[in-house]
């Protein structure tokens, strides 16, 4: 079998990539190797991507209007959201029709596994089973990794796993949840947060650590503490990218979303970077450019990035810091600040400068 573009994963990161690029007119195939999955996720993106990103939100969701964020010690911020609102999502919904999107625009749906790649001149070959067991090669010009945090792509081109963090979570009825809130703390969270999101019939609720072992006893802790009892018995852990700065080419390869660590520090949204970055990827490659990915995506993200990372590395070690922050962030041009790079995903320079203007004085 031959293509142009073969994208590897159907997730958000992978199905963007293959809309765009299929959109083009070029042949696309989209593998993917469980399209009736669904990946543990919170599934919060804020409105203003659906513009962004030009998806039209015709998927089963809840609009959130506020944030609720708890410090260790039990202090309480509520922050209405002005212009915009968090979006909650199943993740088996919003994947199937971004990928559903994709294969409108002309793109091929494949349920399989890749094994192997092999780089050869001027082409990729990818060794792939089918899930009716059949199994083939692709040939294509330029394949796009988009295979999540365990991303095989990646070990097939010799890098390093991503570094991640562990979740745990679940589902709780509790249909009526108005606000997504935040909780913070080492009882419940190391270097982490414990979240409750209101999403489309349940509460997602979860949280995340360093090491998988405690992993289930902060979750019983935090679902103590919040006074929540778990839908049914299912717990469901999966890793969530650290981001550190990689490759995001080589060759004719595109790492793209948590395959390439793409997930904001400190907030840890992925959902709206991971379709980001395969938009500025399908750019790159619509002009035969593929390391102007790359470019692309320092200048709009990189400082950001790193300085989320920067945030998380000083402040979400110990309890006293996160208090710390927290009094910071109770001031309101803290949050106004926020707002403008989290919910208004505000790009300027001045809208980045101005929020570490904000923290500069803590940072030293
Ligand atoms: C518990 C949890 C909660 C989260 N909550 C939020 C949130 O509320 N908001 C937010 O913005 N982000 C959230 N995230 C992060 C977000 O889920 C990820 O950043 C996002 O899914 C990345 O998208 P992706 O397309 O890069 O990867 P993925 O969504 O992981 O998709 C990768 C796809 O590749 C497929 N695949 C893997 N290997 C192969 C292979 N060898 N062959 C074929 N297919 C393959 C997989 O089946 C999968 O469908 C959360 C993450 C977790 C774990």
């Amino acid at each position: 079998m031959q293509c142009y573009y073969l994208v590897v994963g159907g997730g958000p990161a992978g199905a963007t990539v293959a809309r765009i690029l299929a959109r083009e007119g070029r042949e696309v195939v989209l593998l993917e190797r469980d399209l009736k999955g669904s990946k543990p996720c919170g599934g919060g993106i804020p409105s203003t991507a659906f513009t962004e990103l030009e998806i039209p939100l015709q998927i089963p969701h809840r609009q959130v209007q506020s944030l609720r964020i708890v410090s260790p010690s039990g202090r309480n911020l509520r922050i209405d959201l002005e212009g915009g609102s968090l979006i909650t999502v199943r993740r088996e919904d919003l994947d199937r029709y971004l990928r559903e999107l994709s294969t409108r625009e002309g793109a091929e749906v494949l349920e399989g596994t890749l094994l192997d790649l092999e780089r050869g001149k001027g082409e990729v070959t990818s060794t792939v089973i089918l899930n009716n067991g059949r199994r083939i090669n692709i040939k294509s010009r330029y394949l796009i990794g988009a295979d999540g945090v365990n991303s095989r792509v990646r070990r097939l081109l010799g890098l390093g796993p991503v570094r991640s963090v562990y979740t745990i979570s679940t589902r709780v009825a509790h249909p009526d949840g108005e606000s997504c809130e935040f909780w913070f703390g080492n009882h419940h969270a190391r270097r982490f947060y414990s979240w409750v999101f209101p999403s489309v019939g349940f509460l997602s609720v979860g949280t995340g650590t360093m090491t998988p072992r405690e992993a289930g006893l902060l979750l019983k802790r935090f679902l103590q503490k919040r006074g929540l009892h778990p839908l049914n018995a299912l717990k469901r852990g999966y890793r969530i990218p650290i981001w550190q700065e990689g490759p995001l080419v080589v060759d004719r390869i595109l790492l793209v979303g948590d395959a390439a660590g793409q997930v904001m520090p400190f907030t840890y949204e992925g959902l709206y970077y991971a379709m980001t970055s395969a938009v500025l990827a399908a750019e790159a490659l619509i002009k035969e450019r593929p390391s102007l990915y790359t470019r692309l995506w320092r200048k709009r993200f990189y400082s950001r990035f790193r300085f989320m990372g920067l945030l998380a590395e000083r402040f979400l070690k110990r309890d006293s810091s996160i208090e710390r922050l927290f009094d910071i962030f109770q001031r309101p041009p803290v949050q106004k600040a926020s707002m403008r790079l989290w919910l208004h995903k505000d790009h300027t320079r001045g809208a980045l400068l101005s929020y570490i203007n904000l923290f500069r004085k803590m940072l030293i």
